[in-house]
């Protein structure tokens, strides 16, 4: 079977970035990915936002898949974000913890991704494939790597079906994690996040955040180019296509790309990667 690959956006904040953005999944839609998904800001910061963006690509004929994040909410908001998703007829979320953002004093009802999809189960039985996040170089507020193994394996047990990693660009982490959730028992597929490089110093704030490694070599070969955006850009197809490739001729069931809402970087990888030829 071919590998599959999804697609990633955030929900714009003005209406000429829901245009932009139906522009670019256009172009994104000829790929032919298996499906769109939405991201969700913490505390329902995009509650409507999110569903607007997700009607819109149901709407389109395309599989809509939206995030959704517990932290600040109550049970009472999430069974009405489920149960405004089964009457869209949404059949696959990806469930997220989320951050607390500045401001934000209620942690909400429901700590941690394992305590969503747990609720999600019992609420909804088996109407949603769940997708819960994976991070290959470990979440950044993990005490111990071996304790975020346990708390992944947790997420699987509560009955997600699929994860999704946080981006990286160092395979070899990705095929470490893989091989030691195996060990522990999880068999559901694993599908590596790529952010392609497109705006670098924005990815580098990015990713001290999130907790990704932008290796030595691939930072010091893109600062080389100065503000010459192009050769940055054309340097991030050709990194990002080689980690593709090597993730998926070593056994990565499919990709999910962070597209950062750009049709340009994630086509012209896909273009390089020949998924589903
Ligand atoms: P959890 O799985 O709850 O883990 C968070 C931390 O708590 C980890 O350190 C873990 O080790 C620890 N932990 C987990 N369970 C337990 C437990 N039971 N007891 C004690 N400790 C525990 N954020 C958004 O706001 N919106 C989005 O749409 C969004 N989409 C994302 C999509 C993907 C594919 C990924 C990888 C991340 C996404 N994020 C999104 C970011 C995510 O919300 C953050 O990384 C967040 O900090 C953790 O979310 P989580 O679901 O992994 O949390």
């Amino acid at each position: 079977m071919s590998p599959e690959f999804s697609i990633e956006f955030f929900p714009p904040q003005t209406p000429e970035g829901v245009e932009k953005l139906k522009a670019e999944r256009a172009l994104l839609a000829r790929l032919k990915p298996s499906f769109f998904s939405v991201t969700y800001g913490a505390g329902g910061s995009t509650r409507e936002r999110t569903f607007s963006v997700i009607r819109e690509i149901a709407a389109e004929g395309h599989v809509a898949v939206p995030h959704l994040s517990c932290i600040g909410a109550s049970r009472a908001d999430i069974r009405a974000m489920l149960a405004g998703f089964q009457s869209a007829s949404i059949r696959r979320l990806v469930a997220l913890r989320g951050d607390l953002s500045s401001g934000m004093a209620d942690m909400g009802e429901l700590r941690h991704a394992n305590e969503l999809v747990e609720f999600i189960r019992a609420e909804t039985g088996d109407w949603f494939h769940v997708d819960v996040a994976a991070y290959p170089e470990w979440h950044p507020q993990a005490k111990s790597p071996r304790d975020d193994l346990q708390n992944f394996v947790r997420k699987v047990k509560a009955g997600a079906n699929s994860a999704i990693t946080q981006y990286f660009y160092n395979a070899d982490a990705y095929f470490r994690f893989v091989e030691e959730v195996r060990a522990l028992g999880v068999d559901i597929p694993i599908i590596p996040g790529i952010m392609p490089i497109n705006n670098f110093s924005r990815l580098a704030r990015f990713s001290a955040a999130c907790g990704a490694e932008i290796p030595r070599w691939l930072r010091k070969k893109i600062e080389s180019y100065g503000d010459d955006t192009a050769s940055i850009r054309a340097c991030g197809v050709e990194v990002v296509s080689e980690l593709c490739r090597r993730l998926l001729q070593n056994g990565a069931p499919g990709l999910h790309f962070y597209s950062m809402n750009q049709s340009a970087p994630t086509t012209q990888i896909l273009e390089r990667v020949n998924v589903k030829k």
